[in-house]
């Protein structure tokens, strides 16, 4: 099959099959921008709602670069790798502040800004200016990878560079932008990872992956992901209806959101051994932890806790983390430790109201949603 061919066959089949989406009825750098990172790590379903909610909350780059981060958060809140939104707030400020507001309007001046890779600077530079520019993605690899019968690892940097060549190669010379959306959709929505239909497929009998039966060996992806287990034990402080939350700062997952006071372990632990935890995380301020009887009490002479409630084990899984955590509600009976502690744990006391506005991972907003709202 000739390029032309192919580019011929997918134009026709994405003229037909195409799903009508918001992001390309305009050529806006800044909607198609938003659009691919939000749909970097989500499917068309679940990223449209947000997409439709930023583009209603900020409607221009300038808009977004107004914002304050925690504001961006907490509308990104439940899409996870929130970096992303860091950065693509930093970068509407940059272009906003540096830039004079004018977005770059090509491949190599887009790629320069922060959080944009390949792909993105490829997408934005093909559907908002036109340029000549392969896109690459996932769903790109896996049609390459089968139509042409492409066996390198995709994971490689040789592989990539390769596919990348072919990509760029197979581009026709009118109507790149809408040969770039075609062949994204076609991964998307025909030659999909799993049981493809090929018996109804534009490509049937011109496909290697069809001739061959090699659907579900390609693409080939040799590198794993490593995956890290963590044991996290949250302290919730309750004092009538506030809560207290801190704001992750450190180089860590969800930088920027709102979580409990944290006590990172080894491995999980069991209750007898809370004691030890928790006092070390409030360094001795607390010195008796009664355990066996109905109500276990944290005391001295200063402060005095009753431990409310202590949830089970809650497993919860992000791209390259698994999180075990638990959670342990202590009940604070007056307001003269209310201070105290949030000198001595860096966080802060907010009424309910004010913590459903904070940027939370979802971990942490599903088990506000069980337990407290
Ligand atoms: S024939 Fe099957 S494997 Fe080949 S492009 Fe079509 S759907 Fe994909």
């Amino acid at each position: 099959m000739k390029n032309t061919e192919f580019a011929h066959k997918l134009i026709n089949w994405y003229k037909i099959k195409k799903r009508d989406l918001p992001w390309r009825h305009t050529q806006d750098p800044y909607r198609i921008w938003l659009s691919e990172i939000i749909l970097q790590q989500t499917r068309v379903a679940q990223g449209l709602p947000y997409y439709m909610k930023f583009i209603e909350n900020y409607p221009t780059i300038q808009d977004l670069a107004k914002a304050s981060e925690a504001e961006v958060l907490r509308l990104w809140q439940g899409l996870g790798y929130y970096s992303r939104a860091r950065n693509m707030h930093f970068t509407a400020q940059f272009v906003t502040h540096q830039l004079s507001g004018i977005f770059p309007n090509n491949y190599l001046e887009i790629k320069k800004l922060k959080g944009i890779g390949d792909y993105t600077a490829s997408a934005i530079s093909s559907f908002a200016f036109g340029e000549r520019k392969a896109v690459l993605d996932g769903n790109v690899f896996r049609v390459l990878s089968r139509v042409f019968g492409i066996t390198d690892d995709i994971s490689s940097t040789t592989g990539k560079k390769k596919f990348a060549q072919i990509a760029q190669d197979l581009l026709p010379k009118d109507e790149s932008p809408t040969y770039n959306q075609a062949i994204m959709e076609f991964g998307a929505l025909h030659c999909i990872p799993k049981n493809p239909d090929c018996n109804n497929c534009t490509f049937s009998g011109n496909c290697y992956a069809e001739t061959h039966k090699q659907q579900a060996e390609l693409p080939i992806k040799i590198k794993k992901v490593k995956t890290k287990t963590r044991h996290f034990l949250y302290i919730i402080f309750q004092y009538k209806n506030q809560l207290m939350l801190k704001e992750r700062t450190e180089k860590d997952i969800w930088k920027g959101l709102y979580d409990f006071p944290l006590y990172e372990q080894n491995s999980t632990q069991n209750i007898a051994i809370l004691q030890t935890i928790y006092e070390e995380t409030i360094k001795q301020e607390l010195s008796h932890f009664m355990i066996g009887k109905k109500i276990q009490v944290f005391s001295n002479q200063e402060f005095r806790f009753e431990v409310k409630k202590i949830s089970g084990i809650v497993k919860h899984l992000l791209s390259h983390q698994k999180i075990y955590a638990q959670f342990l509600v202590l009940d604070i009976p007056n307001q003269t430790i209310f201070q105290k502690l949030e000198t001595k744990l860096s966080a802060q006391f907010y009424p309910f109201e004010t913590i459903e506005n904070l940027p939370k991972p979802i971990l942490i907003a599903d088990y506000l949603k069980k337990h407290f709202f």
